[in-house]
């Protein structure tokens, strides 16, 4: 181990995220510092050229960029306790998941200490990272992104979201519910179409054609969310109500979980109640946001 590491880029944080990251920085043929609590999972970054600090200190002061990707924030400020003048003119670009509060108050300690600061998610697995289908998202400085992007690049597909450290944290969170969201009501379709003895298989094909078809409606109900004017272009919370309604009895009958689509209706209900029967199902917004902005 050494002390003295001169290099392009540090990674702090080796476990199966932080390993892919150094690997990926190595291939591209960026020189490399890495830092572990462990050291041992350093090994098999070592013979494509890692270099070990023997302190996070070392490793952050050994590179112009410390990317960071350990478990969560506790550990994160665990291991930068004692990281302060080290930071100093240097980026700081942290990959560790959280929510987008911790994400800006980590990007006001980093600033305290001289540093920029980019916050990022990755929207990826390990084995993708290098490759194109591994997307970063980071917010902060456009300027530091745009400075650093060839590196981050190296990375897989970085996609600047703006200035606002919060921003890559909210993307991440709102990609996950999007993901459940579309999990849950794919797995309760499965299940009334296995009622009927239709494997998972067959029902798939159908499934996706209805999941595309939903998505090409997002760009016209974004429009009237932002605009605050919801026209029944389509239908009215009333007719979906109908609709849902059928979806709880038929899911009883058959004895299918209707958790779903119980839910669905309550929020429906809801808007219904708050005078949002004629409108269109983009008034339902008001049941998700903050209760100071609900419309
Ligand atoms: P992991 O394999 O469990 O590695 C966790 C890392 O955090 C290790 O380097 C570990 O060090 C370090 N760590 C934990 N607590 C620590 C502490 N108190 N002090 C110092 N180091 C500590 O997790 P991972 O899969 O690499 O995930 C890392 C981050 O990437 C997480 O925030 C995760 O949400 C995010 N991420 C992961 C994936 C994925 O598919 N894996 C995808 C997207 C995002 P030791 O080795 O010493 O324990």
């Amino acid at each position: 181990m050494n002390s003295r590491i001169r290099s392009d880029v540090t990674v702090i944080g080796l476990g199966l995220m932080g390993r892919a990251l150094a690997g990926a920085l190595l291939r591209a043929g960026h020189s490399t510092a890495v830092w572990n609590r462990t050291a041992v999972k350093a090994e098999e970054l070592l013979p494509h050229g890692a270099l070990l600090s023997d302190t996070a200190n070392d490793a952050v002061e050994a590179s112009s960029v410390t990317i960071t990707c350990v478990s969560d924030y506790q550990s994160l400020q665990q291991i930068l306790a004692s990281v302060t003048d080290e930071l100093d003119g240097r980026l700081l670009v942290n990959l560790t998941s959280g929510d987008s509060a911790q994400a800006r108050e980590m990007a006001g300690w980093v600033r305290q200490r001289g540093a920029d600061y980019l916050d990022g998610a990755i929207m990826a697995i390990p084995s993708a990272i290098g490759s194109a289908e591994a997307v970063v998202l980071l917010s902060g400085s456009k300027v530091v992104f745009e400075k650093h992007q060839p590196v981050l690049d190296t990375l897989g597909t970085a996609v600047y979201l703006g200035e606002d450290h919060g921003l890559s944290a909210l993307y991440d969170a709102a990609g996950l519910t999007m993901m459940w969201g579309i999990l849950n009501a794919w797995l309760h379709g499965v299940a009334l179409l296995g009622t009927a003895g239709v494997d998972a298989a067959d029902y798939t094909p159908f499934a996706a054609q209805m999941a595309h078809g939903t998505v090409g409606w997002l760009t016209g109900y974004a429009e009237q969310v932002d605009s605050g004017t919801h026209r029944p272009d389509d239908a009215t919370l009333t007719t979906h109500a109908g609709g849902m309604a059928h979806l709880i009895e038929e899911s009883e009958r058959l004895g299918v979980n209707s958790e779903l689509p119980r839910l669905f209706k309550a929020l429906v209900d809801r808007a219904i109640t708050a005078g949002h029967a004629g409108n269109s199902y983009a008034a339902l917004i008001g049941q998700f946001t903050p209760k100071s902005t609900a419309a």
